[in-house]
């Protein structure tokens, strides 16, 4: 069997169109356009990238964004008034503060410091509170777990009771997706399991998956007899093994792996997302959407 590939930059490219076109509609009806600021504090260069990749696809969009860069010596409380001016700035819908802040700054301080109606990225206690009761309570779900949705979702994989296992408990990831796909709720309805490194048996849970959804961050962890054949694997893993040429450029670029072995787990499953191209492509365009979101909420749209 050969799995259908879940590519993430063709349901991007999908939902991007869609975002652009509620843009130009609030636009032409409210006069207004989503507002997005990105605040930088230092010069790691992952994070420079990060950010110039989220500013672009959020200038192409048509938002309004504002570039806010820091010297890497900003203090908790200067950064804390940097968020209150934001929070009261009614131009703004999203804030975003990229991680990871430099040494000495309080992080959970800061991002705590939020308005949770702006909180695009989803972090706020108030947010995760949200997301746990479900339904029209939710406003910003977690921007890769809420990708990792929608590829289920419009690949047209049947959630409704279906067995799903995650394997990974982080904040960001494993948590959150496990809360939205047990929800009340289209897209999920899913009977979950989450497994972790102190789960006795790994192997036995991932073969009851349906839909096996891989955040652990270790290389080739879920191995292809793990798979139940037919089943969807969502591997969120991304791990630099080593280096490569690009075809492209040339230049010398990373080698990236996932937490699957994909070439096996591919003559498996029924679906599957390749590393790179799968989940990647999916986390900025669920920001962008959150934006949207945002000022929809705030012009009593949603
Ligand atoms: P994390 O390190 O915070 O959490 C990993 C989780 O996996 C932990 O809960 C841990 O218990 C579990 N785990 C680790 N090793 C395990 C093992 N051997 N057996 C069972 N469970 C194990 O990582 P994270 O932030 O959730 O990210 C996970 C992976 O997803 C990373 O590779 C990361 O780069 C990737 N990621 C990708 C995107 C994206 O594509 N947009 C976004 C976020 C994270």
């Amino acid at each position: 069997m050969t799995a259908k590939l879940i590519k993430g930059t063709e349901i991007r490219d999908e939902i991007l169109k869609e975002i652009e076109a509620g843009v130009k509609d609030i636009k032409e009806k409210h006069g207004v356009v989503p507002g997005l600021v990105t605040i930088l504090v230092g010069e790691n260069p992952a994070s420079i990238s990060y950010v110039t990749a989220k500013i672009k696809t959020a200038k192409a969009l048509g938002f309004n964004e504002i570039q806010d860069n820091q010297s890497p010596d900003m203090t908790t409380e200067e950064l804390l008034v940097l968020i209150d001016k934001y929070n009261k700035d009614d131009a703004i819908n999203g804030i975003l503060v990229q991680l990871p802040l430099p040494k000495g700054v309080d992080e959970k301080k800061v991002l705590n410091a939020i308005d949770p109606d702006k909180d695009v990225d989803g972090f706020h206690p108030i947010n995760v509170g949200r997301l746990m009761i479900g339904g029209p309570e939710v406003k910003f779900p977690p921007c890769t777990p809420a990708g990792i949705q929608e590829m289920i979702v419009r690949s047209g994989i049947e959630t409704s009771g279906a067995e799903v296992v995650v394997v990974g408990r982080s904040n960001i990831v494993g948590k959150p997706i496990a809360n939205m796909m047990l929800q009340k709720a289209d897209g999920a309805n899913a009977t979950v399991t989450i497994v972790h490194t102190r789960t006795k048996d790994l192997a036995a849970h991932c073969k009851r998956a349906d839909i096996l959804i891989v955040a652990a961050g270790v290389p080739g962890l879920v191995k292809p007899e793990w798979i139940k054949p037919g089943a969807c694997v969502i591997d969120v893993g991304v791990n630099r093994v080593g280096e490569k040429i690009s075809e492209k450029t040339g230049k010398k670029i990373a080698l990236l792996k996932g937490d699957v072995d994909f070439d096996e787990a591919k003559e498996i499953a029924g679906y599957i997302t390749p590393v790179p191209g799968g989940v990647g492509p999916m986390t900025i365009t669920m920001l962008m959407k959150n934006t949207l979101n945002s000022l929809k909420f705030k012009l009593g749209l949603m």
